[in-house]
Order: structure tokens, then C-alpha cells, then sequence
């Protein structure tokens, strides 16, 4: 892949791998057997095992241990991201790996018991908040499912078609369909992604289908007027009129984050499954290998980056390349049993580099 350290010169993706503690069950059923995986954080590098003897090492932007926190992985996997929305770029964060992984315990834990444990959503529209002057500027929020090629509203539940609008003259993507909300606070904002929560969950039971085979979709748009250089200055005479006139027009800067809570990355058996499951399984497949061509395409620094094979990479076309900033985080688990989905989740994380 490329070597440039820089995203806004590269357009290359920033790659994390999250590793997440045993739960119970592993705790007790794997007892006896090591975990599938090594890292050794400071080196920044992973060793997946491939016996008692051997293992092959793989190297990503940053390795995050069961023991980062999620403060941790904020800063290392989003804050930059975030930071450059408010210079008005555009970014996107993305999870990826098995269902089970940590993926929405990553992006989208609110944290309500303990602040600690908030995820990337609460934690970026904190830093967005703080940032901002709520006079002149403005924050607003979509939140949808992405299901077998259709845009759900995750906000208004009826709203179950939308449509994805691209600006032929600036490239802009836009949702004009979905509804959008005005976030004035922290409060509103996490009871606005639990009713999304709410919502998609109904959703799904609707659909008999489960949330790890959609993508949640979290856009979030900051818009600030940055005022022209000048317009500070008081006019020669001191009134009032003088000064508004004085005034050189704000510059509107528009920054776009886009937060992808991504469908499981395993295999779907399809052999036991029918009808609407093997559906669900090719529309999967269809997007994730859309998703990994284009940042492949990415990391190679090709011309063409290949957004049209799906909705999720034709929603997230402007923000590939360019000064629009990208970061994934891999998310695994440790156990020997699941050793095959976890390698198959490396790999995808390390074309992506
Ligand atoms: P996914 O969204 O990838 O399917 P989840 O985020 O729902 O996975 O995580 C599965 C389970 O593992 C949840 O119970 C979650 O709380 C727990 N979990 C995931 N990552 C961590 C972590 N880093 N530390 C502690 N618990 C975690
Ligand atoms: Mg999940």
C-alpha cells in the first residue's frame, strides 16, 4: 500500500486493530487454550498464530490491547477525523470485523452508567460541541440503516426509501430524504442515537433480520462561519452601521463526519440458510468487497477509485481521497476457535493500508 504518513496527501486510511477482552463464556471455554492472537502495542504489530510454533506478524497504524481504553481508542482512531470536520473536510470512521468484535461497543457504546465506556459517537460530538459557537455555527445529525441496498431512516421509521443525492457540480453526497435534527447538546444528541437504537431495532424485528446485517449510519454535519479578517475592526466613526458594513462576508465552512458502524464480516453459512438470509449474505458481501476495493484503491493512490458498485461506497464517495480523511478500526477477538474470521478480518484491515 502507500507509505505517506499524511491522509490529506495520500489519501490513504488510517488502520487500527482492537482487540477485545474473553468474555465469560471464552473465559471458561477456552481456558486452556491461548488466545489467537499476540500484540505487541508498542511495536504497533499483531501475531496471528498459526500453530503452537508459528505465527505470521502483521503490522497496522496503531494496535490497541483489550486493555485500551475507550478514551484511548478515540483519540488514536477519531479525534483527527474530527478535527478536521471542524477545519471543514470531510471524514469518515469505520468499524470492521465479526459480529461480536466490539464494532458497536467501539463507535457506539452512550456511556450513560459510566462516561468512561463512551464510545466514538458521544465522544466526537463532545469534541464538536466544545468547538463550536452556537450563534453562528450549526450541528446537525441524520442517523440511518443501511438493509440489503435500502436507506432506512433510523430517526423516523416511516421514512423507510431513501435516496442517496450526489451534487454533479461540488461531488457533494447528501441524504436531502432523511430527517434531519439540530444537535444543541450532549443530552439530546445520545437520546437521539437511542431512539435510533430504538428505532432500528423494531426495524429489524419487522424485517426478521438482526442488526449485525446492516450498517448504521451516522452523519454528522458541522457548519461554521468563520468570520473575514477584517470584520472585527471597529469603523472610523465608531457607529454601529459603519461596523456592520465594514463587516467582509463570513466564510461558511462545511465539514462532514460520517460514522459506519459496518454489518458482521463473517461469513454467512450458505448451506443453512435460505431465502431471505442468502439475500442478506450476498448484499453483505456485495458492499464490504465494494467497501475494501475502494480503499484498496486508496492505499494503491489509484486514479480510479470503483464508488458504484454499492450504496455504502457511493454514500461515502466524497469522502475517499482527497483532503477528506478516512479511518478504520479493525475490531477481533481472542479466540482460537474463531481464528478464521479473525485472519480474514486482518487481512481486510491490512489491504486497506
Ligand atoms: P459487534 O458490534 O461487533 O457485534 P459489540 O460491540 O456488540 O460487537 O460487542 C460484543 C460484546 O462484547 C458486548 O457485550 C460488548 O459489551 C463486549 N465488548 C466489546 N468490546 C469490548 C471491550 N473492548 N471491552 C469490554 N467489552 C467489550
Ligand atoms: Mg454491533
Amino acid at each position: 500500500g502507500g507509505s505517506g504518513k499524511d491522509y490529506a496527501v495520500s489519501g490513504r486510511v488510517r488502520v487500527a486493530v482492537r482487540l477485545r477482552p474473553r468474555n465469560a463464556e471464552e473465559l471458561v471455554a477456552d481456558a486452556d487454550f491461548a488466545d489467537c492472537v499476540e500484540l505487541q502495542p508498542e511495536l504497533k504489530r499483531l501475531k496471528l498464530r498459526r500453530n503452537n510454533w508459528d505465527s505470521d506478524t502483521y503490522e497496522f497504524d496503531e494496535v490497541l490491547t483489550e486493555f485500551a481504553s475507550q478514551k484511548r481508542v478515540y483519540e488514536v482512531v477519531a479525534k483527527p477525523v474530527v478535527e478536521s470536520v471542524l477545519e471543514g473536510y470531510n471524514g469518515t470512521v469505520m468499524a470492521y470485523g465479526q459480529t461480536g468484535t466490539g464494532k458497536t461497543y467501539t463507535l457506539g457504546r452512550l456511556g450513560e452508567e459510566d462516561t468512561a465506556d463512551r464510545g466514538i459517537m458521544v465522544r466526537a460530538m463532545e469534541d464538536i460541541l466544545a468547538e463550536i459557537s452556537p450563534e453562528t455555527d450549526s450541528v446537525s445529525v441524520s442517523y440511518s440503516q443501511l438493509y440489503m441496498e435500502t436507506i432506512q431512516d433510523l430517526l423516523d421509521p416511516t421514512n423507510d426509501n431513501i435516496s442517496i443525492m450526489e451534487d454533479p457540480k461540488t461531488g457533494d453526497v447528501s441524504l436531502p430524504g432523511a430527517t434531519h435534527v439540530e444537535v444543541r447538546n450532549q443530552h439530546s444528541f445520545v437520546e437521539l442515537l437511542r431512539l435510533g437504537e430504538a428505532h432500528r431495532f423494531a426495524a429489524n424485528t419487522k424485517l426478521n433480520t438482526e442488526s449485525s446485517r446492516s450498517h448504521a449510519i451516522l452523519m454528522v454535519h458541522v457548519k461554521r462561519s468563520v468570520k473575514g479578517k477584517d470584520s472585527a475592526l471597529p469603523s472610523e466613526n465608531g457607529s454601529t452601521s459603519n461596523v456592520l458594513k465594514t463587516l467582509k462576508p463570513p466564510i461558511v465552512r462545511k465539514g462532514k463526519l460520517v460514522v459506519v458502524d459496518l454489518a458482521g464480516s463473517e461469513r454467512i453459512d450458505k448451506s443453512g440458510s435460505e431465502g431471505h438470509t442468502l439475500e442478506e449474505a450476498k448484499s453483505i458481501n456485495l458492499s464490504l468487497s465494494a467497501l475494501g476495493k475502494c480503499i484498496n484503491a486508496l492505499a494503491e493512490n489509484s486514479a480510479h477509485v470503483p464508488v458504484r458498485d454499492s450504496k455504502l461506497t457511493r454514500l461515502l464517495r466524497d469522502s475517499f481521497g482527497g483532503t477528506a480523511r478516512t479511518s478504520l478500526v479493525v475490531t477481533i477477538g481472542p479466540s482460537p476457535r474463531h481464528r478464521g474470521e479473525t485472519a480474514s478480518t486482518i487481512m481486510f484491515g491490512q489491504r486497506a493500508m
